[in-house]
């Protein structure tokens, strides 16, 4: 299914230059549109979606399953997710005959050097986070040329500017939503029956790890709830920690 377990040396300048021509042509499409163009023409067989399965993810994951429910759908399973968000994502695989769903997990050799009691994420979060998402996330998503994130604009500042099509390192990242809504997502949710994560009605807009997650108030961020009382307010997945992380795979797929 997938051609190689790396990708070649490949120039990254030439990959931010295909991003940006593919975010100039197709990136106002339809986000069904984009889904089918970038599974069934651009990457076929070398993309992947990235879901973390939690309050709005039954959206993206619900479209991919429309265009190839075969589609490769990877979990980073850091160890320390709510039991609801398991439950969640059994749910959802099965309701959306989702057929290749990978749990990845974080090197039981890291867990046992950097964290061998369960604890760091209260002493260093962004330690916790390489081990538990960053690292697992560059080995899971090593084999694709491209994969999808259900990111989107009005999440966080930080992700105003977000576009469709955008580079990291060697590989395209694709965020098919990244102009929808909250009421757009609601009203697709409503329109196609969607089953809500169950933190939802607990006042969880943002779900991520149980120790580093909160409830947020009416008028608060979707992402208030995340690390909130510290300066941290992106896991590493999608900064340059990853970038740096994919370019110095090793051959074989591990970090050199
Ligand atoms: S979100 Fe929290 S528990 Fe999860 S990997 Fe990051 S620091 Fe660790």
């Amino acid at each position: 299914m997938v051609k190689s377990a790396v990708l070649p040396d490949i120039d990254e300048k030439a990959i931010a230059d295909e991003a940006r021509a593919l975010e100039a042509r197709y990136g106002g499409l339809d986000s069904r549109l984009i889904i089918e163009l970038a599974v069934d023409h651009l990457f076929n067989e070398e993309i992947a979606v990235v879901s973390s399965f939690g309050a709005e993810s039954a959206v993206l994951l619900h479209l991919i399953s429309e265009v190839d429910h075969s589609t490769p759908v990877i979990f980073l399973d850091t160890g320390k997710h709510f039991s609801a968000t398991l439950a969640h994502r059994d749910r959802l695989v099965e309701e959306f005959g989702l057929t290749d769903v990978r749990n990845v997990y974080p090197l039981p050799v890291s867990l046992k050097e950097k964290d061998p009691f369960g604890a760091l994420s209260m002493t260093d979060k962004d330690r916790c986070c390489h081990i538990r998402k960053v690292e697992p996330m560059a080995r899971a998503v090593a084999p694709y040329r491209a994969w999808m994130t259900g990111r989107k604009q009005f999440q966080a500042s930080t992700r105003a500017e977000l576009p469709v099509f955008e580079a990291v390192g060697p590989r395209i990242r694709i965020n098919p939503l990244a102009r929808w809504q909250t009421t757009d997502l609601q009203a697709y949710m409503v329109a196609h029956g969607l089953s809500a994560h169950p933190l939802v009605e607990k006042g969880y807009r943002s779900i991520g790890c149980m120790p580093c997650t909160r409830p947020v108030a009416d008028g608060e961020d979707q992402r208030a709830g995340r690390w909130a009382g510290s300066d941290k307010t992106e896991c590493g997945i999608h900064l340059t920690g990853l970038t740096d992380t994919l370019s110095n795979l090793s051959p074989t797929g591990t970090n050199s």
